[in-house]
């Protein structure tokens, strides 16, 4: 299959190709030059497990992988979840449900796709004949950071380098990345917020002199963000797995529409769900949730994307995200495909911090999405409500999805079975669970891990246990003109 750039100036011949490269050569995003259609398959993915959804789902993008290869691969992948299952599906309430997508070996949602994505990347560059060496450059807002780590660590002819906000990452998050073990890794912290990071990290792939030089050191880039669609394809199979999970447990019946709510940063996840629609999946209205950081509430209600506001820094970090890269893709969509619009936005965005679309192509993105955003003390607040009623701890992510959820619920009239899509599990983000289950501050992250373990009969998982003893290995702070001399010294 084709891949073309949401800015129309580079297009590939395979998806092997736009995963090895990961951002097209005029800064825009690979997007497929169609959905393939799987509604008809629909009846088949009920009888699978999660991997084999999965591979299904992949396969149908990834035509030049070798289908029983994607397979093995998906199975070894998901096989590092806790219990076997990738993507359970749990009952909270009538019609109301949470996606669990936290049971992966860093403990959120990236490792969906962070653990499948090396696997993809390695074949990619070898289908794509790519013999350099492949350096990954990551900016994260916490939780891609550990997970794309943990999934190339100490893996052949690939380097990976982590960039993280020096303020921007809770305690067990900042933990997990500067204990990283593998030869082949390095973890940087850099002053500022995540927008400067990711901004830093494109105009490393954006510049073309530099890029030579790394050539000549026999060094290619590419990239594990979701602006890569090999991080952005694994991440539609859940969609799927959740809604046969809700026909196989007889909550719908198969055709039924069901609405999803979705935390969202960069746009990833909701947009996945965005494309698992157009694939076929019924899905009524996607819900994005954001804390108050809520540049994408107010793009949602007024058609205007601007980032000239103030950032937050919240107790849902992951989301603390002003330039959310992946509403290129749908924002290019919605133009009717139209790159030279998409291009010319993206140079307003870069140039003035602002954007506008159409009245007709808001109108056509409110009869997809529902969006809004809840402050910290309504997070607060549901954390501890939904213990109280349920029983069950959500994150601090999660819970802004909660929160946004009864909003929704409140004004749209809808018989819609509603699932939550839960993005970490409440150990990564203790210290501010636990403050809101009890009031109590406790700023040791471990100390705040016992003691909710204690508060909620949640066991910790062994992953936050074993950080304690492991050592620092990395401690350098820079500034994001610094990275460039960085980069260049690690692949030396
Ligand atoms: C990354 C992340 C998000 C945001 O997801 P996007 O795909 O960037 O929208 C939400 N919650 C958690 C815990 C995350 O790690």
């Amino acid at each position: 299959m084709n891949f073309i750039s949401t800015r129309g100036g580079n297009s590939v011949d395979s998806a092997a190709r736009a995963i090895a490269q990961g951002l097209a050569d005029d800064g825009g995003l690979f997007v497929p030059e169609r959905f393939p259609d799987l509604s008809k398959n629909l009846k088949d993915m009920l009888d699978m497990d999660y991997p084999e959804r999965a591979a299904f789902v992949l396969s149908s993008f990834l035509e030049e992988y070798d289908k029983q290869g994607l397979l093995e691969a998906c199975k070894k992948a998901y096989g590092k979840f806790e219990e076997g299952d990738a993507a359970p599906l749990i009952k909270i309430d009538d019609k109301f449900y949470i996606l669990e997508l936290f049971h992966g070996p860093t403990l959120a949602f990236k490792d969906i796709a962070l653990t499948i994505l090396p696997y993809l990347l390695r074949e990619g560059a070898n289908k794509a004949g790519i013999k350099e060496e492949i350096l990954i450059l990551v900016a994260t807002s916490g939780d891609t950071g550990k997970a794309a780590l943990e999934g190339f660590k100490d893996q052949d002819g690939i380097k990976i380098t982590v960039f993280y906000p020096d303020e921007g990452v809770s305690d067990m998050q900042k933990l997990q990345m500067s204990t990283q073990e593998g030869e082949n890794v390095n973890v940087i912290a850099v002053k500022g917020n995540f927008d400067d990071c990711q901004t830093a990290v494109k105009n490393i792939f954006t510049n073309k002199e530099y890029i030579e030089t790394l050539k000549k050191q026999n060094v290619v880039l590419s990239s594990a963000n979701s602006i890569n669609f090999g991080r952005l394809s694994p991440q539609i199979a859940y969609y799927f797995s959740a809604y046969c999970d809700l026909v196989n447990g007889e909550e719908i019946e198969f055709g039924d529409v069901v609405d999803f709510v979705v935390p969202t940063g960069n746009f990833g996840n909701i947009l996945a769900g965005y494309y698992a629609k157009q694939m076929g999946l019924p899905v009524g209205k996607l819900v994005c949730a954001s804390n108050d950081n809520k540049i994408l509430t107010d793009f949602f209600t007024t058609g205007s994307y601007d980032v000239n506001r103030e950032f937050f820094k919240t107790i849902s970090p992951s989301m603390d995200i002003l330039i959310s890269s992946n509403l290129e893709r749908l924002i290019f969509e919605f133009s009717g495909r139209d790159a030279e619009l998409t291009k010319k936005r993206m140079e307003e965005l870069k140039k003035d911090g602002i954007y506008n679309i159409s009245e007709e192509e808001k109108e056509a993105i409110e009869k997809e999405f529902y969006a809004d955003f809840t402050s910290e003390d309504a997070s607060r607040n549901t954390i501890k409500n939904f213990f109280e009623d349920y029983d069950y701890a959500l994150d601090t992510h999660t819970a802004v999805a909660v929160e946004v959820s009864y909003g929704y619920q409140s004004t749209v009239d809808t018989d819609n079975a509603l699932v939550i899509v839960s993005t970490a599990s409440p150990y990564k983000f203790a210290a501010d669970v636990l403050k809101s289950l009890t009031g109590k501050e406790e700023n040791d992250p471990f100390k705040a891990s016992e003691k909710l373990e204690k508060e909620t009969a949640m066991p910790i998982p062994e992953k936050i246990k074993e950080l304690k003893n492991k050592p620092v290995r990395f401690t350098k702070v820079l500034k994001s003109d610094e990275l460039f001399e960085e980069v260049l010294n690690f692949v030396k």
